[in-house]
């Protein structure tokens, strides 16, 4: 039942691929709002669970359910998509050609063949709600830039405001801050401590400094060989022994 505050709920979830076990019976819940980190050693099955949630993948066994009860596991990824689960790989993808507005006006909901006509149209509900999504990812003074002369990190914020546009309920973010400098780190995490509350966000990452920054006052989970090794505030899974061992060990 995910009508209780849970957004998403993951129950016994495997995943085989000619026999190995990728994911190996994973439960995990989060709640409405909620920011998680996600955390683990290279082929715990981060990738492969996120492909699980939007339907690239589907599980061997298990059950996946997303908001009032809606079974992931019999869904397409458009559905999906539509239902209001938004993902961002790790590298960036904008249209280097266009500018950062044109950009979110390409990612507005159901406009994305008619944008050459859609500027004149604009109403100004639409024009409100890029003016928000600008200022959140911080590209208010770069909108008329073209995205291709955007900085790296400039362009990830860029690609999660083309994704806050589409107003999704569930942001999946795959490690958002891997090439970035410290100082658009820091911006970045303060962008998502900015959404925490408002949006549902998974965000699987290595950089532990960035974890610790986003992770005040929420929950990592540590996967570990497709399951959940260890859950909990930073500084608990932190100073769990299992956890010191799968990072130190290897
Ligand atoms: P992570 O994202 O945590 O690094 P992955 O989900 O990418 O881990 O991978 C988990 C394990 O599953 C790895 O051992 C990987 O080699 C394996 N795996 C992933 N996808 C496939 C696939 N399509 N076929 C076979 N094995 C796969």
């Amino acid at each position: 039942d995910t009508s209780h505050g849970v957004i998403l709920y993951l129950e016994n979830v495997s995943v085989v691929f000619d026999g190995f076990r990728a994911i190996n019976n994973l439960s995990l819940d989060i709640g409405v709002g909620e920011l998680r980190c996600i955390i683990g050693p290279n082929g715990a099955g981060k990738t492969t669970m996120m492909d699980v949630i939007t339907g690239k993948t589907r599980p061997t066994s298990g059950s996946a359910f997303f908001g009032q009860n809606l079974d992931l596991t019999k869904m397409s990824e458009t559905q999906i998509a539509n239902a209001g689960i938004g993902r961002k790989f790790q590298r960036p993808t904008v249209f280097e050609e266009h500018t950062v507005l044109e950009n979110l006006e390409l990612a507005m909901k159901a406009d994305k063949r008619v944008w050459p006509i859609l500027r004149a149209r604009l109403n100004g509900e639409q024009a409100d709600r890029i003016a928000e999504v600008l200022e959140t990812v911080g590209l208010m003074q770069a909108y008329r830039r073209p995205a291709g002369l955007l900085s790296h990190g400039q362009k990830q914020w860029l690609e999660i405001g083309m994704l806050l546009m589409q107003e999704p309920k569930l942001l999946l973010l795959d490690e958002p801050v891997a090439g970035m400098t410290d100082a658009e780190t820091e911006r970045t995490g303060e962008l998502f401590n900015t959404l925490k509350g408002k949006h549902s966000l998974m965000v699987v990452e290595h950089d532990m400094d960035f974890v610790a920054q986003i992770a005040q006052g929420g929950k990592v989970t540590v996967l570990c060989e497709g399951s959940v090794l260890a859950e909990g505030t930073m500084d608990e899974v932190q100073s769990d022994e299992r956890v010191i061992e799968v990072y130190l060990g290897r």
